[in-house]
C-alpha cells in the first residue's frame, strides 16, 4: 500500500525538476494526480507516470492565473472526486539584476508566479479540504526566503512570503484538520539552476558546486520530493506551519569562514 493511495493530488511546475520528480514519486504511492504546468514537459511527466502504471492528468496552466487555478482544482473534483493534496511547486527565478537597475513589471511577474500562485492554490484547494476535515497542503519556498545571498531581491522577497503565508495560513485553517507546510530547496539541479551548472562545465569548476554546504555537493530533484511526499502523507499528521531546509545543511551555518572544529 502506498504512503499516498487514492489520494488526490494537484502538483504546480510538474512539468520538470522538482515537480516532475514529485509527480513521479507521489504517483508509485498511489497518488491519483492533476499535473500542471505552463510547458509541454508536463505532457512528459504524465506519459512517464502513465507508462509506469500510475493514474495522472496533464493540465496546461499558468499557476500565477486565477481563472486557471480554479480550473485545475475543478479538474481535481471532476477527475477524482476529491482533493487532497496540493502542492503549490510552480516558481521562477529572477536572476541577479543590480537592485537600481530593477523594474516594477519584474517584481510583479516574481511576485505573481512564486506569491500569488501559491495564494491562489491555498485560497481555493482549503474549501474541498475543509468539507471533508482534511488534508495536506504543500508549498515550494526557498533558502532565499530564510536568509540573504542566496538570489535576486524579488526572489528572496517572494519565497520568504510564501513562508509567511505557511504560517499564517495554519492558523486560519485551526480546528479543521487541513495541514500546511513549506519546503525549502537549497541548491538543486534542475531546469532552473541548468545554467549555473552549464556554466560550471563550461569553466571546468563543477568542483565548487555545493561547496558551501557541508555535504559538498548539489541536491536531486528526488532529495525535494521526498520531503514533500513525507509533508503530504499521514506520516506528517503532527507537522503543521512549518517550513524546512532541504540544503545539505548550507542553512544551518553562520556564514564564517573559519574551519570545522
Ligand atoms: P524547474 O525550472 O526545473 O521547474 C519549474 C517548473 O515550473 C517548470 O516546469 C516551469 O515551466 C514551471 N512553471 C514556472 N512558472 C509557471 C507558471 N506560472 N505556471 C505553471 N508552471 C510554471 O525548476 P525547479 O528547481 O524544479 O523549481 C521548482 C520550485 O523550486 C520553484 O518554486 C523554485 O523557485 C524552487 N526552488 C528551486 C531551487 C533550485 O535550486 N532548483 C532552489 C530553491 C527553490
Amino acid at each position: 500500500m502506498g504512503r499516498l493511495e487514492g489520494k488526490s493530488v494537484i502538483i504546480t511546475g510538474a512539468g520538470s525538476g522538482i515537480g516532475r520528480a514529485a509527480a513521479l514519486m507521489f504517483t508509485r504511492e498511489g497518488a491519483r494526480l492533476i499535473a500542471v504546468d505552463r510547458t509541454d514537459g508536463v505532457n512528459e511527466t504524465v506519459a512517464e507516470i502513465r507508462k509506469a502504471g500510475g493514474a495522472a492528468e496533464a493540465v496546461t496552466a499558468d499557476a500565477g492565473s486565477e481563472k486557471d487555478v480554479i480550473a485545475f482544482i475543478d479538474k481535481a473534483l471532476s477527475a477524482y472526486g476529491k482533493l487532497d493534496v496540493i502542492w503549490a511547486n510552480a516558481g521562477i527565478g529572477g536572476g541577479l539584476i543590480p537592485l537600481a537597475e530593477q523594474t516594477v513589471e519584474h517584481w510583479q511577474e516574481v511576485l505573481r508566479v512564486n506569491l500569488i500562485g501559491p495564494f491562489l492554490a491555498v485560497k481555493y484547494s482549503i474549501p474541498h479540504m475543509v468539507k471533508h476535515g482534511s488534508g495536506a497542503i504543500v508549498c515550494t519556498a526557498s533558502v532565499a526566503g530564510l536568509k540573504a545571498n542566496a538570489s535576486g531581491h524579488p526572489y528572496a522577497a517572494s519565497k520568504a512570503g510564501v513562508i509567511s503565508l505557511v504560517q499564517t495560513t495554519a492558523y486560519s485553517l485551526s480546528g479543521t484538520g487541513v495541514r500546511i507546510n513549506a519546503v525549502c530547496p537549497g541548491l538543486i539541479e534542475t531546469g532552473m539552476t541548468k545554467p549555473i551548472f552549464d556554466n560550471a562545465k563550461e569553466r571546468g569548476t563543477e568542483g565548487k558546486i555545493g561547496q558551501l554546504n557541508p555535504l559538498k555537493r548539489a541536491g536531486q530533484p528526488h532529495e525535494l520530493a521526498a520531503m514533500g511526499l513525507f509533508l503530504a502523507s499521514d506520516e506528517a499528521s503532527y507537522v503543521n506551519g512549518q517550513a524546512f531546509p532541504v540544503d545539505g545543511g548550507l542553512t544551518a551555518s553562520m556564514p564564517y569562514a573559519g574551519r570545522p572544529i
